[in-house]
């Protein structure tokens, strides 16, 4: 389903990512994991074509990310992104920040829309938190309707850049369920994460990043048992 070959980008001087390759299957679940500023979000930008890329090729879902004739608006349709600040909108509920873009975008009808939108929240555990505003929810709870936002629009892959990372550690916990289930489910997902033993639970497979390459790939089970000493010493000091 998402497929990188061989992936450069820099900014500037600044090599970024170092001829970046690897593959997600239809139902895997990859973790991407790395010490900071090691490319990870980049990675992730680049297969959503947030940032253009100077040499080799991405393909996700049939659309090839790197040709000049890519239709963004459809990539955008069958990938979702959810990052570490939610943007929901702070002057509509929950349920309308969900029905939001599919009015706009796939075009549904209000009730449609509205029903799409319970269904979702339900999906993240917040069905009884459809009226309530942003300001009126915990952290947890309004990344848990910006995952039920994204879902809403029936991606075929879904993103996540470091969801958690702004939230307390009770709060992570149901977000991390909230992930787990759209995993159990089947959905297609690449995460950038710190939470290592999420990784070792749920991830097909675990990518580490460093110096904006692909250093190692093993097994999400296998996360203690690295080759590398780099990603030995790394996993050390998450864990
Ligand atoms: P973190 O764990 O801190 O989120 P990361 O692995 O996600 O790190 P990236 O955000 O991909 O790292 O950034 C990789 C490098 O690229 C960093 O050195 C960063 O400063 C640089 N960088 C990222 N975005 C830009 C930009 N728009 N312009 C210039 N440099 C950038
Ligand atoms: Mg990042």
């Amino acid at each position: 389903v998402v497929k990188l070959s061989n992936v450069h980008k820099s900014f500037g001087a600044l090599k970024v990512l170092d001829g970046v390759s690897f593959e997600v299957n239809r139902g895997e679940v990859v973790a991407v994991i790395g010490q900071s500023g090691s490319g990870k979000s980049t990675a992730l930008r680049c297969i959503n074509a947030l940032e253009t890329i100077e040499q080799g090729s991405i393909e996700v879902c049939g659309h090839a990310i790197h040709s000049d004739k890519l239709d963004k608006r459809a990539l955008r349709l069958d990938v979702g992104i959810v990052f570490q600040s939610y943007n929901l909108f702070p002057h509509l509920t929950a349920e309308q920040n969900i029905m939001l873009a599919p009015t706009c975008v796939r075009k549904l009808g209000k009730k449609e829309a509205k029903d799409l939108a319970r269904e979702c929240l339900a999906r993240v555990g917040l069905a009884e938190k459809a009226d309530h505003y942003p300001e009126q929810l915990s952290g947890g709870q309004q990344q848990r309707v910006a995952i039920a936002r994204s879902l809403a629009m029936q991606p075929k892959v879904m993103l996540f850049d470091e969801v958690t990372s702004a939230l307390d550690p009770q709060l992570t916990g149901e977000v991390l369920k909230v992930m787990e289930d759209l995993a159990r489910g089947g959905m297609t997902m690449i995460l950038v994460t710190h939470e290592m033993s999420f990784a070792r639970k749920v991830a097909t497979n675990v990518i580490y990043m460093r110096q904006g390459k692909v250093w190692e790939t093993l097994p999400g089970h296998q996360l203690e048992n690295p080759s590398t000493p780099e990603l030995r010493e790394f996993v050390g000091s998450e864990l």
